[in-house]
């Protein structure tokens, strides 16, 4: 054996009882490094890596994956792998070198960013039982409670629970242990490994030459006649043709006139079968960019940014682009926000794909995210479209890598694993060797940056398909209304007049307020007060239809006619404004106009998104109201009005995107208006008509937005200009947490304080109460982290978070870090 490292860390080399005899395992615990385990011999021939296995690690059964084979066994013993329990791999060697990349770049365990990477549930779970051992010593029990439990498990071994259910008291672990302890009872632990397994249906086969079936029944010939026109076939479809089929086909297989066999089917995820639609021809635009792309495909890394206008057939290039990639024998991912996703890229690819597509979203139940995922890991499909986690889909070498809307927020990944889905694309397609093509209208300033800087090269698609017009966005100063009374305060008369035309002309109505709910601020009359959480530090929203004033980030809710928890005052005035009471507001307002609501409340029903996206389609809905996801990727040619009740909502977030932030939303809404053949128009209601961002969006100029934003962000020395983290202590106790915040403070002094590279190129602010300091009971105190390179900034967490004498916080305390963070609240 050679004492080096393995050279071959993929474990891609041909399975061999020599290179096999060892694993590298990452196991799904808050670890860092992996672990070195023995294979078991009969089973090295048959192991690759992406092989999920259950191991012993310290008193414990862990669930693991397998990374690679180390040639050289570790100093230490090493322990036996207990049991392997897929057939196949999760996923293909190529993706571990992406997966260590991920665990490096975001500090997090490289089993639990694998862990995160799959489709769920893959946990052993342990259970515990007890039973009468094999052979009884000891004394028999005094106590009747003793006596009671070795009666119940004469007849068969059972858990705690189950004997706590049977006897109608709680059994405590102490008695049980008693028990074992005298040798009277025995402790069983049984694994059971987690996670979704294949579907399998019975089909029947016909087999030749085992006789004409002459001499069979008549049902049994008839049998026959279906399996031997078939071939084969499913056992449920036979049974509908032949009634009870199923009970004669077993024994037609002893008499040898068929076989049975198991064969692995996929859950069908796909609610309605798609048109097959036939591809327009590409105009001019389109087709230099397609052409740009495809003379680079399958020629290495290159990361292209598209940005082309609202409404400029930006999904016609991304098929074309799929097309050529799978033409020249790659795999192709596409990534768009969730809610887009389902509007229609999913539509789209598939109906010009058909089943050659494999979808993963959160909507797909975990049967069938599992099923989509084996379809991809066996290489049955060479397209999968995603959201934010179809980053990992298992494809062993992808060709190229679409990010639609590339700007959006919704690409963050927000709590356990964090991650940014966008960047993460264009590092996988870097170790892979693809394209990654980021698309947007309102490209990130972070993507942009690069494109300036030369990392990126831009696209453009710089017209409206067919040379439509962009919307005409007029600003309406919601200043000179600050006297109006009631409705009259967002219904100006121009937006009035504007929605009255278009019911004329039945035409649709698009509304946008990016806040849910009747009312956010419920204050009580007689003391003042805001009506808050009693958990969070956050004023709670009403929410008319629910009956409820309710808490947006711990759901704790207190019923509508609650009484002032300050004062016991029973008058609450429901101020502020949501989309429910705007929605509410127009049905009064437009009786005769079909007015629905789109945002987190309304879809929460399952399918309610589809449903409600397809009225629109069908010219069922007059006016829609919505939150930001009315604002994402749709295209309805119907659209000819756009509202923005008020524009300014986000501009006041403590936050240094929130400019950013504004100027896509604006700019995406606009872009849903005039999509079809009547050109459209767009009312932006704003109290600060002068602020860049709001001038900016009413141009639909993302180039004159970058400019004024790129001037603040290197002046401030903020992202792109520094990378950033965040790091997050929360505590239960105000006390500790803020102790625990101020000592990782002073480490962070310290760490400055020795080191000159630190002390140049670190920045802290904090720590500091967050600006939502309390959520869910938990009090939240931050740190953030400036620094003006990656490399030197993770040098300072990891010194920071994982090194040996990295203080532990106190009990109670927990420290997380967000390596990019995108929210800072
Ligand atoms: P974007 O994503 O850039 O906002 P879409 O891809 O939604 O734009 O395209 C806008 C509309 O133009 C869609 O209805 C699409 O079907 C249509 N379209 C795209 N390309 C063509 C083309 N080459 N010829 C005719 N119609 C097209
Ligand atoms: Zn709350």
């Amino acid at each position: 054996m050679q004492n080096t490292l393995s050279e071959d860390p993929l474990g891609s080399s041909p399975a061999g009882l020599e290179t096999n005899a060892m694993a590298e395992v990452a196991v799904s615990l808050p670890v860092f490094g992996t672990y070195t385990y023995r294979v078991p011999e009969s089973l090295q021939a048959a192991t690759s890596v992406g092989h999920r296995v259950l191991v012993p690690f310290g008193r414990k059964t862990a669930t693991g994956w397998i990374v690679g084979f180390p040639r050289a066994a570790p100093a230490v013993e090493i322990k036996e792998i207990l049991d392997f329990p897929d057939d196949a791999p999760l996923f293909p060697p190529q993706m571990v070198a992406f997966f260590r990349w991920l665990a490096e770049y975001y500090l997090y365990p490289l089993g639990q960013v694998i862990e995160a990477a799959l489709p769920g549930g893959w946990k052993a779970r342990e259970s515990v039982s007890y039973a009468l051992p094999a052979d009884v010593s000891g004394p028999s029990p005094r106590e009747d409670l003793q006596r009671r439990i070795l009666a119940e498990v004469e007849t068969g071994k059972l858990t705690r629970e189950a004997l706590s259910r049977r006897l109608g008291q709680p059994v405590s672990k102490e008695v049980l242990q008693g028990l074992v302890r005298d040798g009277r009872l025995e402790r069983r632990r049984r694994i059971r490994a987690g996670g979704m397994r294949p579907k399998t249906v019975r089909h029947v086969r016909f087999v030749r030459g085992a006789g004409d079936g002459e001499k069979l029944s008549k049902a049994r010939k008839r049998v026959l006649r279906v399996v031997e026109a078939a071939g084969e076939v499913s056992l449920p479809e036979l049974g509908r043709r032949v009634p009870g089929a199923a009970r004669m086909v077993r024994a037609m297989e002893t008499t040898g006139h068929v076989a049975l066999l198991d064969k692995e089917v996929f859950r069908d995820p796909f609610g309605e079968p798609v048109d097959i639609e036939s591809a327009p021809h590409p105009t001019e635009d389109q087709q230099s960019v397609i052409d740009a792309v495809c003379g680079v495909l399958g020629k290495g890394f290159q990361t292209y940014l598209l940005t082309g206008v609202t409404g400029s057939g930006k999904t016609e290039v991304y098929l074309r682009l799929a097309k050529a990639a799978v033409g020249l024998g790659h795999a192709v991912l596409v990534l768009v926000p969730e809610i887009a996703l389902i509007s229609q890229m999913e539509r789209r690819f598939r109906s010009r794909f058909g089943d050659a597509v494999a979808v993963l979203h959160s909507g797909l139940a975990s049967g069938e995210r599992f099923d989509q995922w084996r379809r991809i890991c066996s290489g049955d499909v060479s397209i999968a479209v995603g959201a934010r986690s179809a980053v990992f889909a298992p494809f062993g070498r992808l060709g190229l890598i679409i990010v639609d809307e590339e700007h959006d927020g919704s690409y963050k990944q927000e709590g356990g694993f964090r991650y940014q889905a966008r960047d993460v694309a264009v590092v996988r397609a870097k170790l892979d060797g693809a394209v990654a093509l980021l698309g947007s209208a309102t490209p990130s300033v972070q993507s942009y940056h690069n494109v300036l800087s030369g990392k990126f090269r831009e696209l453009k698609l710089p017209h409206r398909i067919e040379k439509r017009p962009l919307a005409s966005i007029r600003i309406v100063d919601l200043r000179q209304h600050r006297d109006a009374r009631g409705a009259d305060r967002w219904m100006t008369p121009t937006l009035h007049r504007a929605i009255e035309e278009r019911l004329e002309r039945k035409e649709q109505v698009l509304l946008f307020l990016n806040r849910r709910g009747f009312a956010p601020f419920p204050i009580c009359s007689s003391c003042g007060d805001a009506l808050r959480c009693r958990h969070c530090d956050i004023s709670l929203t009403y929410h008319k239809a629910m009956g409820a004033l309710k808490c947006h980030y711990c759901g704790f809710s207190l019923p509508a006619g609650a009484a002032c928890p300050s004062c016991g005052g029973t008058e609450i005035r429901m101020l502020g404004m949501g989309t429910e009471k705007v929605a509410d507001t127009l049905t009064g307002m437009f009786p005769s106009a079909q007015t629905v609501r789109m945002d987190r409340d309304a879809i929460a029903r399952k399918g309610a998104v589809v449903r409600i996206l397809k009225q629109l389609r069908n010219r069922e809905i007059d006016i829609l109201v919505g939150t930001q996801m009315v604002a994402k990727g749709h295209d309805f040619p119907g659209i000819t009005l756009v509202g923005v009740l008020c524009a300014d909502q986000s501009l006041h977030f403590p936050d240094f995107r929130s400019g950013e932030r504004t100027f896509q939303l604006l700019a995406q809404v606009a872009g849903r208006a005039g999509r079809g053949d009547r050109p459209g128009q767009v009312i932006l209601q704003t109290y600060t008509p002068d602020h860049f961002s709001i001038r900016t969006a009413r141009q639909q100029d993302f180039r004159a937005f970058f400019r004024e934003e790129i001037g603040f962000r290197k002046a401030l020395d903020y992202p792109p200009f520094s990378r950033m983290a965040l790091l997050r202590i929360t505590g239960k106790r105000a006390d500790r947490t803020e102790a625990f915040a101020r000592d990782t403070g002073n480490r962070c002094d310290e760490l400055t304080g020795g080191s000159q590279s630190f002390a140049r190129s670190i920045q802290r602010m904090g720590p500091i109460e967050a600006p939502l300091p309390r959520i869910a009971n938990r009090f939240r105190w931050q740190i953030l982290l400036k620094g003006s390179g990656p490399s030197v900034l993770h040098r300072f967490l990891r010194t920071l978070l994982l090194a040996e004498d990295s203080p532990s916080p106190p009990a109670g305390v927990s420290i997380t870090w967000d390596v990019d963070p995108y929210a800072l609240l």
